[in-house]
């Protein structure tokens, strides 16, 4: 038996119809580029977030580029953000012109807002915490910090569709939020994808702007912009999907479970937290051990996919080195690095799938105590 770490077929043949059909009415259409797909799916995705407005772009990097620029924020400003996330959160903000600056992550591997404050001078300008692996960061008292300097707040949402903070969904908390549809994110297109949700409309109306070359009409252009469009055929998928998302999000829920029901008995094994505020949505389904590198080398060679999200924290990646923030600057970012291990999960993973990967985890660990 070979369990995957993720596979995006399984899904494809449970809407293969829907998704074939909505693909040729676009190209039956013949409209590719911001048409009545693009412009539904700003609506209706921005309406799931229980947020006003969606611009739809053409990543989720680009989400997080459009909006700091969208916000103003460039050279000599500086960013608040973490360093365990994927790199693109920090190449935007670095892409501004902007200086990242990070703050160490708590047990959730989210943000530790309790350290935020103590890193704000007046250079900083923004804050964006990550809801990594689908789980919120914990907003009241980011926001209220946010409110207290007079700070902008994106959220990188880009591994969290549908999560919830106190029974509101996430993308609704900061001046903007990002989202990447990545064919393997919770809500995934099959190509690249991207979303800045906000409730402000004058944010909404800049990212549209800087989207499209700044053009607000035609060959009348108000601002140095981009070509970052989200395209027609993506949001014809991902209006399809949308629909389904809930539903994925309690299999992920339900898969979680059933690892947590047998891994709970070992307490050599960290599993994946969720604070009584927050409702996570196990984008990844992350454990943590010492013996990391073994488990890891032991599962692949079982036929088990596993992954590192991420091995390298962004503040030691080479492309930061300028910034010169050396190793042990985010003790508990660094030590997750050396101990994280991402299992298999997606919504189409079965039972015995799931009991194979816990029986091996099993076998190991009994092995080594
Ligand atoms: C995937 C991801 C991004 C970037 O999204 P792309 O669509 O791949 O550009 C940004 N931040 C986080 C946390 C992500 O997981």
């Amino acid at each position: 038996m070979k369990v995957p770490f993720v596979d995006l077929k399984r899904q494809y043949h449970s809407i293969k119809k829907e998704v074939d059909d909505g693909i040729g009415a676009v190209l039956e259409n013949g409209q590719f580029i911001l048409g009545k797909n693009v412009s539904a799916f700003e609506d209706e995705f921005a309406k799931y977030c229980g947020a006003g407005f969606g611009a739809g772009v053409a990543s989720g990097t680009d989400a997080l580029v459009l909006s700091l620029k969208a916000l103003g924020i460039g050279q000599g400003d500086q960013v608040i953000t973490v360093a365990n996330t994927f790199v693109s959160t920090v190449d935007a903000i670095a892409h501004n012109g902007g200086t990242p600056v990070f703050v160490d992550s708590d047990e959730t591997y989210t943000m530790d807002v309790r350290k935020i404050e103590q890193l704000i001078n007046r250079k900083v300008k923004a804050i964006i915490p990550v809801h990594l692996f689908g789980h919120p960061v914990d907003m009241d008292p980011l926001l209220e910090l946010a409110e207290k300097h007079d700070l902008f707040v994106i959220e990188d949402a880009a591994q969290a569709h549908g999560a919830e903070y106190k029974g509101r969904k996430v993308g609704s908390f900061g001046d903007c939020a990002c989202f990447s549809f990545y064919p393997s994110k919770n809500l995934g297109a099959y190509g690249d994808g991207g979303l800045v949700v906000t409730g402000d409309p004058e944010i909404n109306e800049r990212i549209k702007l800087l989207r499209q070359y700044g053009e607000i009409e035609k060959n009348r252009h108000v601002l140095v912009g981009y070509n970052s469009r989200l395209d027609e055929i993506q949001a014809a998928v991902l209006r399809i999907k949308l629909k389904h998302l809930d539903k994925w999000i309690s299999e992920r829920r339900k898969n979680a479970a059933k690892y947590v029901e047998v891994l709970d008995d070992f307490s050599e094994v960290v599993l994946p937290s969720e604070k009584e505020y927050a409702k996570q949505v196990f984008h990844l389904f992350v454990i943590r051990l010492k013996e990391r590198n073994e488990m890891q080398k032991w599962l692949s060679s079982k036929g088990v996919g596993v992954g590192i999200h991420y091995p390298t924290p962004v503040h030691l990646q080479k492309s930061y080195e300028y910034l010169k923030i050396g190793k042990g600057s985010l003790p508990l970012t660094e030590r997750y690095a050396q101990e994280i291990l991402s299992l298999p999960m997606f919504p189409e993973l079965t039972g015995d799938e799931i009991e194979y990967v816990c029986e091996y985890i099993k076998g190991f660990l009994k092995r080594e105590g």
